[in-house]
């Protein structure tokens, strides 16, 4: 094909100087101005063209705006939170003796939880807690066995709970898996899952735990503040001295059961013995349903580093995740807690464990104070807006806001499947200080 060569089909913009150009030259005034016109405008539009591509740089290259604020929302559009610790059921209990027509969900409520805030915040799944405290130790006794009402008080705070489900169920949906939780946040609800908080609310009977997982629990934390039949606990802001020096024997039936059942082992609260042989021993991952960073902030209730290196896929490692406590007095010294500490504990996390490795647990409702810039539930985009602002990508921060969790649940149901198929027995042990039961030595 040869070139052209008359003057219609030249380049429009002259690439040389010459005679035989034909240079178009308005000589009316009228038509510069049209023409002056026209440029300016081209030139304002190729502005805002560059500005929308600049603004969407981010997205083209790592599929998120540039800006971090826009980039939280516009990631927990597609991976919202799906938060490991809300207290609203003992909110509840505490301020409207669990009558639900009491309040209204889709109203402010006090403290940290709403609709309107859980809307905002962009929650797509929570663990609602059925935590009930710890007895009082004298009225329960050295071995734990003077009756307490800590198992029916656990039952109302299930009850509760799935009385709030089933109220606002527009906006609730009941999960019990993790398939559960995906399809309800597909259909715009808010999955929620149950969490028992403590084995002092098992009534030192793994009966009692394979029941409560008929009734939608899917963690069980081992402990909580006090020791119990199965586990020692780590106290609370102050150590508290060893009752086992981790498991009880009776603690190793109850994970081994958990793992048949497909309950989440749940490692806050507890020692760092317990800690260390239930991941050792469980077949199954495990979470920190709200647990932070000793290392960033030196108390007992956090996780340590050399806990924190027994996470992970390697040898002689267990997949868990570790989902970020927010109370203050958890995070940093009094007066310090904001984004940027929280976020703080959620790198060293990520740095000892992997980011495959950690999430979040805010405990909202369940603390008096809270982080500056972490209010309430609405605030979980100004996490996600400080770790992008530290170079998180994408699939690092939707890992974090809930796709972690739901690896390990999805890990823990698998185990269970095998557990069952081959044909694993339920767990008939008793805790050996009973003596309500007869002798099955001497049966
Ligand atoms: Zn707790």
């Amino acid at each position: 094909m040869s070139e052209p060569t008359n003057g219609e089909q030249a380049p429009l913009l002259p690439t040389g100087g010459g005679p035989t150009v034909n240079r178009t030259r308005p000589a009316n005034p009228k038509v510069r101005a049209t023409v002056q016109g026209v440029l300016v405008a081209v030139f304002v539009v190729g502005l805002v063209v560059i500005s929308v591509f600049w603004e969407n740089l981010g997205d083209i290259v790592n599929g998120l705006p540039k800006n971090p604020e826009k980039a939280a929302n516009r990631l927990l559009d597609a991976a919202p939170v799906i938060d490991g610790h809300i207290d609203l059921p003992i909110l509840v209990r505490s301020l409207y003796g669990n009558n639900a027509s009491a309040f209204d969900l889709r109203k402010q409520m006090p403290h940290h939880v709403d609709i309107p805030r859980l809307r905002k915040g962009k929650v797509g799944g929570f663990f609602w807690s059925a935590y009930v405290d710890c007895a009082n130790p004298e009225a329960e006794g050295e071995d734990f066995l003077n009756s307490t009402w800590r198992v029916r008080d656990t039952i109302e705070q299930i009850d509760i709970a799935k009385v709030l489900i089933s109220k606002y169920s527009d906006t609730f949906e009941l999960a019990t898996t993790s398939l559960e939780v995906k399809a309800a946040i597909t259909k715009g609800k808010i999955a929620s899952l149950i969490g028992v908080e403590g084995g002092h609310q098992l009534g030192n009977s793994i009966a009692v735990l394979r029941q409560l997982h008929a009734l939608g629990v899917r963690y069980v934390t081992l402990t909580h503040v006090c020791h119990n039949a199965f586990a020692d606990s780590c106290g609370f802001l102050e150590g508290i001295k060893p009752k086992w020096g981790g498991l009880s024997p009776l603690g190793e039936s109850l994970i081994k059961e958990m793992n048949r059942l497909g309950v989440l082992v749940d490692l806050s609260h507890t020692s760092d013995d317990t800690a260390r042989q239930a991941l050792n021993l469980s077949a199954a991952p495990v979470i920190w349903s709200h647990s932070s960073a000793r290392a960033v902030h030196n108390v007992p209730r956090n996780v340590p580093d050399d806990v924190l290196k027994l996470v992970g896929t390697g040898p002689g490692q267990k997949d868990a995740v570790v989902m970020v406590n927010f109370a203050p007095f958890f995070v940093a010294e009094p007066g310090k807690a904001d984004v940027a500490a929280v976020a703080d504990h959620v790198e060293h996390i990520a740095n000892i464990a992997g980011k495959q490795h950690v999430g979040i647990g805010s405990d909202y409702d369940g603390i008096g104070d809270v982080p500056k810039g972490l209010e309430d539930v609405s605030k979980y985009p100004a996490l996600i807006a400080e770790l992008r602002r530290r170079g998180w990508n994408r699939f690092e921060l939707a890992g974090l806001t809930g796709r972690n969790l739901l690896r390990v649940m999805a890990g823990a149901e698998k185990i269970a499947k095998e557990l069952q198929a081959a044909g694993i027995e339920p767990s008939y042990d008793v805790y050996d200080k009973r003596t309500d039961l007869p002798d099955r030595d001497e049966l």
